[in-house]
Order: structure tokens, then C-alpha cells, then sequence
């Protein structure tokens, strides 16, 4: 692919030369992107969902939104779920490479496969969706609702779970490892800065993914239940091994099955 090639060359040292050279090719290559990935979300996202199902034992009720004009997110965020109106809304900002700073994930998107990389985003999505819908189911509406700001162990509680059990679903697909270990959980709730994005990801996302797995792996969608209604609270928070090990010791006494 011609724009391909010549983005190999920014990579080696001539960025700004590129940008400004091809902006005319640059949009109808991003349009091109756009189109091919909102094709392939919206043909491929039943079949997902059916894939989801048999690999995860779970029931996903009704079929979510999509929306891809949505450009007041980060761009390092691909695609964000909100539970209000039940929809996956695509990042048109990394979506389409508005800006600069995206520039080399826009170019492994392109040299990598396209199509594979948006399912992985629809993969993660839908784990959030199941969620909303699991707990609208009970009469209990939207999940997650965030707490008031000042309550901010809550906060990064539900965050905490919500990212992990959307890795998992994301993960069980892509087989992407476990790689957190308990030694990088943090004791203060300062170490949740959100300012330091790649570190707060890595505890959020990575550190969701670790605290939820043992309990999914174990309880299926009844660990995916009991988490949801149980978020770590106040000072769990500090010390999540002990939180986890309590839901295990409590799904464990429930006599909870997958
Ligand atoms: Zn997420």
C-alpha cells in the first residue's frame, strides 16, 4: 500500500516532512479506515456476540448501539461504552488520526490487520455491555454509576472491576497474558493518578484483568455477578489481594458454581 510505504519513511526521522505532504491522501486514506471499520463492526458484531456466548457461558440480552462520530474522548482510548444509552462508541479522533500524537498507532493499524484490531475493541466493549445490561436485568439500572468525586476509592473500585471483566472478555479472546502480579497493587489511593496515564492503565486495566480472573476462571457469569454487586470499597482498596481473596472465600461458601 502506497501511504504505507511512505509512512515507513516518517518513522525514520522526516514526521513533520510527511504530515505535511500528504494531507490530501492522509484524508481519504482515513475516511477509507473509518468506512471499512464501521462496515466490519456492524456485520460482524451479531457473530461476535454468539462467539462471546459459547466461549464465556454467558447470555448477552438485546444488541448494543454503535456510534462512531464520538471525538470528546482521548485518543489513546479507541472506543468508549456509555451505560445510559447502551452504546459502543467508536473514538473517531484515533479512529480517523486527527492528530499527530497517534500518528504511529495509525500506522501499525494500517500494516497491521485492520479488521482483527476493531473486533479486539468490540471484544472489550461488549464485556462492559453484558455488564450494564446484567445488572439492569435486576432491576438495579445503568453500571456502572460512578460515586460522588470525593468518594474516590469508590470510584476507582468500579473501575477497577469494570475494566477487568472487560479484559477478560477481551483476553479470552486474544489470549493476551496475565503479566500484573500482587507486588504492583498499590497501598495508597494516590498511586491512582490518572494524570500518569500509562501507569494508571496498567493498574486499572491490566491490575482489573489480574483481580477478576481467578474469580471468573472459577464462577463464570456468577463471578461476573457477584463482582459486580460487590466493588472494592474504602480501604480494600489499599490492599485489593485481601479483597479478592474474600470473594473467592465468599463465592466459595455461597457454593456458587460457573
Ligand atoms: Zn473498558
Amino acid at each position: 500500500m502506497k501511504i504505507s510505504v511512505h509512512f515507513k519513511s516518517c518513522l525514520l526521522g522526516l514526521v513533520s516532512l510527511c504530515l505535511t505532504g500528504t494531507s490530501i491522501e492522509m484524508t481519504s486514506v482515513r475516511d477509507e479506515h473509518k468506512n471499512k471499520i464501521k462496515h466490519e463492526a456492524y456485520s460482524n458484531l451479531e457473530r461476535i456476540m454468539e462467539e462471546q456466548e459459547e466461549r464465556l457461558g454467558i447470555i448477552h440480552k438485546d444488541k448494543p448501539n454503535l456510534a462512531f462520530e464520538v471525538s470528546n474522548y482521548d485518543e489513546r482510548f479507541f472506543a468508549v461504552y456509555t451505560p445510559e444509552n447502551d452504546t459502543i462508541n467508536f473514538n473517531s479522533k484515533s479512529l480517523t488520526c486527527e492528530t499527530d500524537l497517534i500518528i504511529y498507532q495509525f500506522i501499525n493499524w494500517l500494516e497491521g490487520n485492520e479488521v482483527e484490531n476493531y473486533r479486539i475493541v468490540l471484544e472489550h466493549e461488549l464485556g462492559h455491555f453484558y455488564v450494564d445490561k446484567l445488572n439492569e436485568s435486576l432491576g438495579k439500572g445503568n453500571w456502572p454509576i460512578f460515586p460522588d468525586s470525593k468518594d474516590r476509592a469508590g470510584i476507582i473500585g468500579l473501575r477497577i472491576i469494570s475494566e477487568g471483566i472487560a479484559e477478560y472478555f477481551e483476553r479470552t479472546h486474544t489470549q493476551q497474558l496475565d503479566l500484573f502480579t500482587d507486588s504492583e497493587w498499590p497501598n495508597n489511593l494516590e498511586s491512582y493518578d490518572a494524570t500518569d496515564l500509562p501507569k494508571f492503565k496498567w493498574l486499572i486495566y491490566g491490575g482489573g484483568y489480574h483481580l477478576v480472573k481467578p474469580i471468573i476462571d472459577s464462577y463464570g457469569k456468577n463471578g461476573i455477578k457477584y463482582l459486580m454487586l460487590n466493588p472494592p470499597k474504602n480501604d480494600e482498596i489499599t490492599n485489593l489481594e485481601k479483597y479478592q481473596n474474600k470473594i473467592l472465600q465468599e463465592l466459595k461458601e455461597n457454593k456458587l458454581g460457573p
